[in-house]
């Protein structure tokens, strides 16, 4: 074995060169491997006994992707277009052996190559649209003439990885070799090559799938109208489409320059700055400080769920995706019988959508048990109550539970709001009580906050946090306070948008200005989503707000058919004249002055209090790093992903003059901006928020 440097080494086969890159974890494409490739590339070529080399690498994957963290940084070592050009320029054939996954610059490497091989698990990928770039190494100009215009347009545009059969069926590979024998495999294909005379085959000189493209035009007005929706507010899936277009209508060299211009205008856009940032800190946010990744965790071979409501039905499917049984449990037949009939009237909506398979609808609803007693829980190992919001009757139940759980059995609650600390004092087991907060719909959003409370044990917290994972949850760990991360900030932008309402705003000019920012919606329109009777009772309502006079109108939203908007029978919006009048009224009847107010003003107000919260959410230590919070927001609240959370976006306007701004409107508008002291640190500093 020659190591070539500390990331590559290069040894012979009779003719055959194997340049292997062994650089841990992903053998991500860092300048040290570029520059063992490079020089690799260039020792197997000075070697009259080799014939062919194979390209591979040892551990868990070929190669990976870009090296993330050089992005913005000054460039180091031999480029990537370097070592492709000495790949793809070499006189003895070049054969990729992938395994893993091939994706982005990896997957570019590999089609600089003559041949690629790969096992049946491989994956391959473009996915720099996930992060706000497009691929910047002939990934829009080599692909399609691999697999044609159209897939590879799908292939950059959705940025989704596909398998090494349709790699092969569509041509980005031309042999599958033995699982597990991919060395033997490449070797094998080498000596085909050498033995058979097989042509150095340069991608970019495959001209039939790219002619066939030209003159139609229809592949890409198709995808530009199919992701107008899903990437309303991104820039980079029109680049990378108008990079596809240049690959049919240019020349390759030409192509290669177009793209190499799309990339670089985006690389450094706030944008792209934000979907790097994002990635990380979705690394990031299952690192917890004081709970290691060894600390041992508790099996959970079954779970039970108290309440079949909203929460406890989506929570359940979970758990039944995975396999782990459950047992629901409900108060009387008839919300039970609800509660299951809406499971599996869930499953067979996905089932009827080809999504999922008969048969597992009903190895899914085999699964779970239900049960009109507390006492069939007792042989869970984790708990999970959505009951009502109501301390009193969330104390009773965990009270009852702690005499039926078995020893060692975690008991979560999934309150929004309520303080988990004072739940699990009813227990013996303080210790084995946390929150499990999820979102609505449950089995769909991403976001699940895991609630630490003050004596919650180590070994529960890091349970808990796996059990996320493995149920395909991003999960943040919050601290005990009212309405944890989320909701807290959320009740920031809910004061200020219904205060907007009465100073001269109308809710469809603050929905607009929201969704605009790149949120699906906003906040009016999701109370009308959400309901806007939830928490209200006739008995109480008293006219005293916006939203009571509505309920009390019978508006409770769209599943009443109005709300603060009016709705047509397919639940279309439509700015609503009566809502206009009644909140002319109160506003007059309230003595305010009704002003315009401008957009700025509108999303200054409704985002800053949310930074200054989120400042002091991490003063008081209820999040362990700024960039959790911005998971939070973006997993369970839409924060659009190119501005990267409220703590990101504070950083992208300049903490400065979010502070500043705070302290304008405290001056005219009172306590409810008083900048958080960790908000004028940063200032002061002259830090960023991200960092904290
Ligand atoms: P829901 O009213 O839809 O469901 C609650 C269910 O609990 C009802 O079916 C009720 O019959 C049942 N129940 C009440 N007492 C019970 C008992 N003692 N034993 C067994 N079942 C009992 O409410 P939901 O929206 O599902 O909310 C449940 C919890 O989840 C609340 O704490 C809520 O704050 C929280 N939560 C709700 C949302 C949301 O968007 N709906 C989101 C996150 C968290």
């Amino acid at each position: 074995m020659a190591a070539i440097n500390s990331v590559t080494d290069l040894t012979r086969e009779g003719d055959i060169a194997v340049l292997t890159v062994n650089s841990p974890p992903v053998n991500a494409l860092s300048a040290n491997v570029r520059d063992g490739l490079s020089a690799g590339i260039a020792q197997a070529a000075a070697d009259p006994a080799v014939k062919a080399i194979v390209l591979i690498c040892d551990g868990r994957t070929f190669i990976a992707g870009a090296d993330i963290s050089e992005f913005g940084k000054p460039p180091k070592g031999a480029s990537l277009h370097d070592v492709q050009a000495a790949i793809e320029g070499s006189a003895k054939p070049v054969i990729a052996a992938i395994h893993g996954s091939a994706f982005g610059g990896g997957f570019e490497l590999a089609q600089a190559c003559h041949y690629r091989v790969a096992v049946p698990s491989a994956q391959f990928g473009q996915p720099e649209i996930k992060l706000g770039i497009i691929p910047g190494a002939g990934g829009t100009q080599r692909l399609p003439r691999l697999i044609g215009v159209e897939k590879a347009l799908e292939a950059n545009v959705s940025g989704n990885p596909f398998s090494a059969k349709l790699a092969h069926e569509w041509g980005a590979v031309d042999g599958l070799v033995e699982e597990g024998k991919l060395r033997e495999g490449a070797l094998a294909f080498a000596k085909k090559v050498i033995d058979t005379r097989m042509p150095l085959r340069k991608v970019r000189d495959l001209n039939d799938k790219i002619e066939a493209a030209r003159g139609h035009r229809e592949s890409f007005d198709k995808v530009r109208r199919d992701n107008a929706r899903k990437y309303r507010g991104f820039e980079a899936w029109q680049a990378v489409i108008r990079a596809v277009e240049a690959a049919v209508d240019l020349p390759f060299d030409e192509g290669m320059k177009r793209e190499r211009e799309e990339f670089m205008n985006l690389v450094l856009t706030p944008q792209a700055r934000a979907q790097r940032y994002v990635f990380f800190a979705e690394r990031k946010v299952w690192k917890i400080a004081d709970v290691p990744d060894t600390t041992p965790t508790l099996p959970i071979k079954k779970v039970g769920i108290i309440g079949a409501g909203t929460m406890g039905g989506g929570i359940s499917m979970n758990f039944l995706n995975v396999g782990i049984p459950v047992t629901i449990v409900e108060t009387a037949q008839p919300a039970l019988d609800r509660g299951l009939a809406t499971i599996r009237r869930n499953y067979e909506n996905t089932a009827k959508k080809g999504r999922l398979k008969q048969s597992d609808v009903e190895t899914r609803m085999g699964l779970l048990g239900p049960g009109l007693n507390l006492d069939a829980l007792s042989d869970c190992d984790l708990i999970i109550e959505a009951v009502y919001e109501n301390m009193d009757i969330k104390k009773e139940v965990f009270r009852k539970l702690d005499k039926i759980a078995k020893p060692g059995a975690i008991l979560a609650s999934n309150t929004s709001y309520l303080n988990i600390d004072e739940i699990a004092s009813v227990t013996g087991r303080p210790d084995h009580v946390i929150g499990m907060h999820f979102f609505s719909p449950a089995n769909v959003m991403r976001l699940l906050e895991v609630v630490r409370g003050e004596k919650t044990a180590k070994p529960v917290i890091a349970t808990v946090m796996q059990l996320a994972r493995k149920i395909g949850k991003i999960a943040a760990l919050v601290g005990v306070c009212h309405g944890f991360v989320g909701n807290r900030m959320l009740h920031q932008r809910q004061r200020e948008a219904g205060k907007l309402i009465l100073e001269g705003a109308m809710p469809w000019d603050v929905d607009r200005v929201i969704y605009d920012f790149g949120f699906p919606m906003g906040p009016f329109a999701m109370s009308d989503l959400a309901g806007l009777d939830i928490g209200w009772s006739k008995e109480t309502s008293k006219s005293s707000t916006i939203r009571e006079i509505l309920c009390e109108m019978d508006r409770r939203g769209q599943k009443s058919g109005a709300g603060f908007y009016d709705y047509d029978e397919s639940r279309n919006a439509k700015p609503s004249p009566v809502v206009e009048k009644i909140i002319l009224d109160f506003a007059a009847k309230k003595g305010i002055n009704r002003r315009t107010i401008s957009d700025e003003e509108i999303l200054e107000r409704c985002v800053y209090p949310m930074i200054n919260e989120g400042a002091k959410i991490l003063e008081e230590g209820k999040a362990q790093r700024a960039s959790d919070i911005d998971i939070v927001w973006i997993n369970g609240y839409g924060w659009p992903v190119y501005r990267g959370g409220p703590m990101f976006y504070a950083d992208l306007v300049g903490p400065e003059k979010v502070l500043a701004k705070m302290k304008n409107f405290e001056a005219t508008m009172g306590e409810d901006f008083k900048p958080a002291p960790l908000l004028e640190k940063v200032v002061a500093e002259k830090k960023q928020l991200q960092d904290l």
